[in-house]
Parts: C-alpha cells; sequence; structure tokens
C-alpha cells in the first residue's frame, strides 16, 4: 500500500499512514504533518523546511479538498499537477506523501462536520459560507489519519490558521500547531497556486496587494493607529489597478472581530478578484 520514490514514501489510504506514523513514534521519531491542496510553490516548501527543522519526519498531504470550495467556486479548475508536487518534495526531503481520493476522505454515507463559530463569521468566513466548516472537517480527518505531533501552517491564510489553533485548542486534539511567514515572488505577490491563472497584465495588477499590505504599515508605523485612516491608504492602492475588492479589513489579531482604533495587534487582512482570480493577503500589525 505504500509505494517507494528514493527515499520518499508515497501513499493513498489512511491505514498505511497510520501504521507508518506509528512505526515511526515506536522508533522514538516525532512526525510532522504539512497539508496541502497540491500544484506546490515556495510557499508550501517553506512549511516544509519547518517541519523538517522541528520534526524528525515529515509528511505532506495532497487533497484537493471538495468541502471547502462553495458552489460556482474553481474546485474543477483547482490547478493539479501530481508528478511535479511528487518531484518538489523529494527534493524537499519529504519522507512520505499521503495523496487520498476523496471517497477515502469523506467515505460513503460519510455523515459529520467540524464548525467553527465565531472565528469563522468575519472575512473570509463571511464571503465563504462553508469554506471553514470544510477546510476544520478535513484537517481533523487528516490529522486523526495521520496521527502526527506537529501540524505545520502558513500565515497566508491568517483566518484558517487562527480558526485550526482554536480547534486543536478546544477539541483537544493532540497536537502542536507551527506557522510560517508569508512567502513572496519578486514582484511581493503572495505565492499561490492559483497565481497560475493570472495573465501577465492581471499580475501586474496584483502586485498593488502586497503593496497597499506595505503602504499601511509604514502608515502605521508611522503613529496612525486609526483603522479607517489605514483602510483608505490600502483602497486607494488597490484602485489603482481594475481590481475588485471583496475586502479591506482590520481586525483583531486573536478574535478576528472588526477593530477600529488599533490598540492590540491586529491584522489588515485584504481579498479582491482580479480578473476571474481570488487573491487573499495580510499583515500582522504589531501594537
Ligand atoms: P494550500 O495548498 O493553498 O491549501 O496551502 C497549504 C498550506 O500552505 C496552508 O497552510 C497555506 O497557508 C500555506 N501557504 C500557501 N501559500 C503560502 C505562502 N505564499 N507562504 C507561506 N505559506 C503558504
Amino acid at each position: 500500500m505504500i509505494e517507494r520514490s528514493g527515499s520518499m514514501r508515497i501513499t493513498d489510504d489512511p491505514h498505511s499512514l497510520r501504521a507508518w506514523t506509528r512505526n515511526q513514534k515506536a522508533k522514538g521519531y516525532t512526525v510532522a504533518l504539512v497539508p496541502t491542496m497540491g500544484y506546490l510553490h515556495g510557499g508550501h516548501l517553506s512549511l516544509l523546511r519547518v517541519a523538517k527543522a522541528r520534526a524528525d519526519k515529515v509528511i505532506a498531504s495532497v487533497f484537493v479538498n471538495p468541502t471547502q470550495f462553495g458552489a460556482g467556486e474553481d474546485l474543477d479548475a483547482y490547478p493539479r499537477d501530481i508528478h511535479g508536487d511528487l518531484e518538489k518534495l523529494r527534493t524537499a526531503g519529504c519522507d512520505l506523501v499521503f495523496a487520498p481520493d476523496s471517497s477515502t476522505v469523506y467515505q460513503a454515507g460519510f455523515d459529520f462536520s467540524v464548525l467553527p463559530g465565531n472565528l469563522s463569521k468575519s472575512l473570509c468566513g463571511e464571503m465563504r459560507p462553508g469554506h471553514f466548516a470544510g477546510v476544520a472537517t478535513v484537517v481533523t480527518i487528516l490529522l486523526r489519519m495521520s496521527l502526527t505531533d506537529i501540524l505545520v501552517l502558513g500565515e497566508k491564510d491568517f483566518q484558517q490558521l487562527q480558526i485550526i489553533r482554536r480547534l486543536v485548542r478546544d477539541l483537544w486534539l493532540d497536537v502542536t500547531v507551527l506557522s510560517a511567514p508569508t512567502v513572496r515572488d519578486k514582484d511581493g505577490v503572495a505565492m499561490s497556486s492559483r497565481n497560475s491563472y493570472l495573465s501577465d497584465k492581471e499580475r501586474s495588477w496584483a502586485a498593488k496587494i502586497p503593496i497597499a499590505l506595505d503602504r499601511v504599515a509604514a502608515q502605521f508605523a508611522s503613529g496612525d493607529t486609526h483603522g479607517p485612516n489605514l483602510r483608505r491608504t490600502a483602497v486607494g492602492t488597490l484602485e489603482e489597478a481594475p481590481i475588485d475588492i471583496e475586502y479591506v479589513s482590520f481586525v483583531d489579531a486573536q478574535d478576528l472581530m472588526p477593530v477600529t482604533t488599533i490598540t492590540r495587534d491586529a491584522v489588515c487582512a485584504i481579498a479582491a478578484r482580479v480578473g476571474k482570480t481570488r487573491l487573499i493577503d495580510n499583515r500582522v500589525l504589531h501594537a
């Protein structure tokens, strides 16, 4: 049930995955999981590096999770390249790749869901109903299948990170959550599998998003803590390109509730459509 590819193992079978982890733990090794939807880029590989630095063995999962896509979203179009992904993971020193089918993750008659509460009410949770229930459910399943000690997530998906941290705390999932900073391309755009949808022109428009975040951070650093002022700067920057703003929000970094005056750590979060591509990015503002 487990294939070998050089020193890397590959499986689509949760029983083999569990047996492998149990075996590693029996040898005294710690095991980390890096969950991904594939079409890997430098952001994913940075998570692999964090995982390798903190655990003896690293599992990457590659699974485009249908339950986190809403009706009319890009589930079918989502980019996939399992052969390229396996090559990148092998080069990155991944020990085991778990690439299950949807019918394995969601067995016939699957009848449960993990529902986040208030943390999923703002930002992307408001725009994509059901999205974070899909994320929380699949992460719970992947953690139970893989039995890992450590889970590594990216700060690029800030709301997702906070929801999973709370999920792990509230449901007593026995795992340590680590996060890694957002990796950007030379033009400042946060790496994302969805960037592959962008034309050259759209890509140059997308670069307004990190510029907006830079300007907000600079204005905040110079002493302006008033959310609406900072928001005007971000919106003004995004409007320099034909971008459809979905939201530009300032929220508390812990509870993700909107803030007006920033007196505690907050996040400037942006979601915008560039052409048909929906992009998100954020910047933490340390008070
Ligand atoms: P995805 O494949 O987009 O579901 O992302 C899988 C993991 O990679 C998530 O924990 C993301 O937050 C993380 N990730 C995605 N893009 C980046 C990036 N540019 N920098 C760092 N982490 C990222």
